[in-house]
């Protein structure tokens, strides 16, 4: 994917986008463990303190190791995609309580999300998206965190989800690499930005008080801010 220069102002430079705390060291957003080999080149990366860039990584793995599961039934199938299969060898304590949450109804096989760790890195990536791409730092807690499975959704929830424009929506920041995006044509249908096809994508509502993110095209997830 394409980088573009970041000429908004400085609000989200100079400290950590997740805490408001110390600018230390550089955090990828989406998060690795999210993505496939070969990576996109020049992912977005935000400022972060040393506390939040590691405290994140147990439950992001969590977060991909679960989303594989629910999409393919089974622990050894989601080790099929290699980076969940070195997680799941390596974390016998992890493997374990997704093998304790899976369960089985009409034959199909499903994962119980802990909900708590799923929010968690839900919100860590609205906030890094929401800064990145609209200057928009989002330190306070969300308004909503939605998450569920497309296969949740009826087709209205769907379509919404994919093409609603946020009600407070303006223009993206002059200068913002949103701005960047939209002038170039970069943004794709309704606003999406495709980090890599099939696995991550997300879209930032102008004001960045809205994120809305889509992992392996499975998970759908909506945060919102006041
Ligand atoms: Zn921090």
């Amino acid at each position: 994917m394409q980088q573009y220069p970041n000429h908004g102002d400085d609000r989200n430079q100079g400290w950590c986008v997740y805490c408001g705390g110390l600018d230390e060291t550089r955090d990828h957003v989406p998060s690795r463990v999210l993505l496939d080999e070969p990576l996109p080149e020049n992912l977005p990366v935000v400022p972060a303190c040393g506390k939040c860039n590691s405290s994140f990584s147990r439950d992001e793995e969590y977060l991909a190791c679960l989303v594989e599961c629910a999409l393919t039934g089974s622990l050894a199938t989601a080790s099929n995609r290699a980076r969940v299969g070195s997680i799941l060898e390596r974390s016998a304590g992890l493997a374990a309580r997704l093998e304790a949450a899976r369960y089985e109804s009409g034959g199909q096989a499903g994962f119980s999300a802990e909900t708590d760790r799923a929010r968690n890195v839900l919100v860590k990536l609205a906030r890094g998206h929401a800064a990145f791409e609209e200057n928009e730092p989002q330190l306070g807690e969300p308004a909503s965190v939605s998450f569920a499975p497309f296969t949740a959704l009826s087709e209205q929830q769907r379509a919404r989800f994919e093409s609603a424009t946020d009600p407070r929506g303006f223009w993206p920041e002059v200068g913002s690499r949103a701005m960047h995006r939209a002038v170039l044509g970069e943004i794709g249908p309704a606003g999406w930005v495709e980090v890599q096809a099939n696995r991550y994508r997300y879209r930032v509502h102008p004001g960045g008080r809205t994120v809305h993110i889509v992992i392996a095209e499975y998970l759908a997830a909506e945060v919102m801010w006041e």
